[in-house]
Order: structure tokens, then C-alpha cells, then sequence
């Protein structure tokens, strides 16, 4: 058995700020998954009435996703994580035509296309990559200009997980469109904080995660457009439609589907909520610290992330000292925290090493509060002007 892990105070609540991380499972989620985990065990493929019930709640659960992306239930396969759901998408779209070879994707993409599009490199496959402005964006000339009738797959993802700046969708897929190759896109980030529609929009391919939604870690799905060829990532039974081999994590999934429902049904209510914290989180720290910038794009920006740079500041102690007033927050994203290395979607936005590193990401959700926020500043505003004294 796992030991408790004795590392909350009481007397000093944990506050939060890391939802772009993961977040928080909801309530009503473990409720609408345990049945399937102490109940209803049965392999969704088999014949009898145990399985059936499990092959019932895959589909309902089905239909919540579809619902939350504006899709068809068709059109979702569910995966061990977003991490999966990507890798699979660029790999379909490269088997798909050996006659086209060549990705054409961005420098701040999250590590699951990045690493995925390095590796594809050294294989041979040829990699654009398009760089962004101060603000993080991409130039859509440049994007079109980089698109070639033998590329196989564009990839931009909807909202960056760093900086939460958004991307101009609508118009990468058009230009995907007008060339005719296949889009993808990472919405990890953007399911369940801004509105995101999928179907019928020209998108072929999308990755959404659970555990950015409130729900438990390990699962996923790909949203996989029904006219578009698709080649299975994974191999073995016929789960998924043949699109994605290995017993279903039927309680996952289920959470899942929980999930994507309660995120559809409280999407505007937890958009203006996490808005107005952020607001008044970055408005508080901008006018009581010197030497505080916002990294990323202030317009197209998910409403729920800030990315601050403070002059003269080692974010990585920073966020130590945080840590022992129990703040969780972020230097640079979640997989490569730990490591000395600056955030590398920064760097593409032109910051200087010292400005990279001196820089947090404080990412909101629904359960964060009036209170939490403000005090989170106070303690930000009192560490900062301990370690620029020193
Ligand atoms: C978290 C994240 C992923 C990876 O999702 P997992 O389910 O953890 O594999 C991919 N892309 C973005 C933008 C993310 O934030």
C-alpha cells in the first residue's frame, strides 16, 4: 500500500495556480466512474450483459466528447492521453502517402508534437518549422508559403499551454484547405476554456486530454474527421472502430465523458470566472511590482493563463519559495520543469535566456477563488521584494 504522503498543512491550504498542468478531478466525475471500476468490470467486447453495459457507457461517453468538440461520436477515438492522440495523428498522416513526407508545424508546440516531429527527422521526414513573433503567434504568409503539395500533415496547436496564447484556427485550416493537406491540431489546452468547435470545419485531426478537464490522468481522444483516411497508431483487436487496438480504460472514460459534459455545460459560466481572476491577479502584480511584463499575446490569449517575467528574478527560486507558502505554480511547462533548461516557447518569442528564466506561468481553473488569488499576490508581491533585497 502507498504510504500517506505528509505534505499539506492545515493550517496552510494549498492554493492551486498550475491548472495548464493538470488539474483537479472533480466530484461529480469519481462519482460517474465508480461503478465501472467496483461494479461493472466487464470488457466492453464481450457478448454478455456485464460487457454490453460497459460497450453502453463507451458510447455515451462517446457522445459527451462529440458534444463538447461539435463532432460526430464517429468521428472520436479514445487514447491512453493527449500525448497518444497526437503522435497518432502525425503518424496516420504520414502513412497515409509515402509520396508525401513533410510536416510543416510550429516551435511552440507542446512536447507530444515537438519531440514526436524531431524524432520523425532523424528518420527522414522533412520538418518545417515555423517560428512566432514577441507575441507568440505565427505569421499566416509565412505558414502558407511553408505548405507544399507534397506535405502531409500541417500541425499548430489551438492555445499554448506556456503562455495560452491563441492560435488564428480558422485561417491555418483554410490554408490546409486551399492546399489540400490535412490539419491538426493540439487542443489540449483550449477544450473546456474556450469554445471549440471541430466538426465541419475542415480540421481533420485534434488531440484532447482528460486531465486538463477535471477529470483523472490517462485518457484521451483524437478527434479524427470521418472523411478523413485515418491509419491505426496502435495495432492489435478491433477496438475503436479498428482505429485503436487495447482494451478500452472503460472507468476513464467514462470520466471523460463526465467531464466533457459538465466542461460543455459550464463553459461561459467558468470562462467569465477564471477571466476575472486572472485579471485581477495580473492587474494586482503589475501595479504593485516594478519590472513586471506579461509574455504572450494580450488579445488572443485563453482566459485563464498568465505568463509574467520579473526583472532581476530566478523564476526557479521563485517558485521554490512559493512552493513553502504552498503556491503551486510554473516555470516553463510541466515537462520540463526540473530541469535548468529555459522555457523553449520563450526563447521562439525572441526572450533573452535571463528574461526565460525569470518567468512564472499561473494558470487559473473554476475552483480557484477571489480569496486564493489575492493572497497568492500578497505573498507573490512580499517574496519578490525579499529576493530583489538580497
Ligand atoms: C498536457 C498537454 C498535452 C499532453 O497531454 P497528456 O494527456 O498529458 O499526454 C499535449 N498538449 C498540450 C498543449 C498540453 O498542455
Amino acid at each position: 500500500m502507498l504510504k500517506n504522503f505528509p505534505l499539506m498543512s492545515a493550517s496552510d491550504p494549498l492554493i492551486y495556480l498550475d491548472n495548464n498542468a493538470t488539474t483537479a478531478v472533480d466530484p461529480a466525475v469519481v462519482e460517474e466512474m465508480l461503478p465501472f471500476l467496483n461494479q461493472f468490470y466487464g470488457n466492453p467486447s464481450s457478448p454478455y450483459r456485464i460487457g454490453k453495459i460497459a460497450a453502453q457507457a463507451l458510447e455515451i461517453a462517446r457522445e459527451r466528447v462529440a458534444m463538447l468538440l461539435q463532432a460526430e461520436p464517429v468521428e472520436i477515438i479514445f487514447t491512453g492521453s493527449g500525448t497518444e492522440a497526437t503522435n497518432a495523428a502525425i503518424y496516420s498522416a504520414l502513412a497515409a502517402d509515402p509520396d508525401k513526407q513533410h510536416i510543416v508545424t510550429t516551435r511552440v508546440e507542446h512536447s507530444a508534437t515537438l519531440k514526436t516531429c524531431e524524432v520523425l527527422a532523424k528518420k527522414g521526414v522533412e520538418i518545417t518549422w515555423i517560428g512566432v513573433d514577441s507575441k507568440g503567434q505565427v505569421d499566416l504568409q509565412e505558414m502558407e508559403k511553408a505548405v507544399r503539395s507534397d506535405t502531409a500533415l500541417l500541425s499548430v496547436m489551438w492555445a499554448n499551454n506556456e503562455t495560452g496564447t491563441i492560435f488564428p484556427i480558422e485561417e491555418l485550416t483554410a490554408i490546409a484547405r486551399s492546399k489540400g493537406i490535412y490539419f491538426h491540431t493540439d487542443a489540449v489546452q483550449a477544450v473546456g476554456k474556450v469554445p471549440v468547435k471541430v466538426g465541419n470545419t475542415g480540421i481533420q485531426f485534434a488531440s484532447i486530454s482528460g486531465h486538463k478537464l477535471h477529470c483523472p490522468k490517462g485518457v484521451g481522444a483524437l478527434y479524427a474527421n470521418k472523411r478523413a483516411r485515418f491509419v491505426p497508431f496502435l495495432t492489435g483487436g478491433s477496438q475503436e472502430n479498428g482505429r485503436r487496438a487495447g482494451t478500452q480504460n472503460v472507468a476513464s472514460i467514462v470520466a471523460f465523458g463526465k467531464a466533457c459534459e459538465i466542461a460543455h455545460q459550464e463553459l461561459e459560466q467558468n470562462k467569465k470566472k477564471v477571466l476575472s481572476l486572472r485579471d485581477a491577479f495580473e492587474q494586482r502584480l503589475l501595479s504593485r511590482i516594478t519590472g513586471v511584463e506579461v509574455n504572450g499575446d494580450p488579445q488572443n490569449r485563453l482566459p485563464n493563463t498568465t505568463n509574467l517575467a520579473f526583472e532581476n528574478i530566478e523564476g526557479e527560486g521563485l517558485l521554490i519559495l512559493l512552493d513553502e507558502n504552498n503556491i503551486a505554480c510554473s516555470a516553463g511547462s510541466a515537462c520540463t520543469a526540473g530541469s535548468i533548461h529555459p522555457s523553449h516557447v520563450l526563447k521562439a518569442m525572441g526572450c533573452s535566456d535571463k528574461k526565460a528564466r525569470a518567468s512564472l506561468r499561473f494558470s487559473f481553473s473554476h475552483l480557484n477563488t477571489e480569496e486564493e488569488t489575492q493572497r497568492a499576490a500578497e505573498i507573490i508581491e512580499s517574496k519578490i521584494t525579499k529576493l530583489r533585497a538580497t
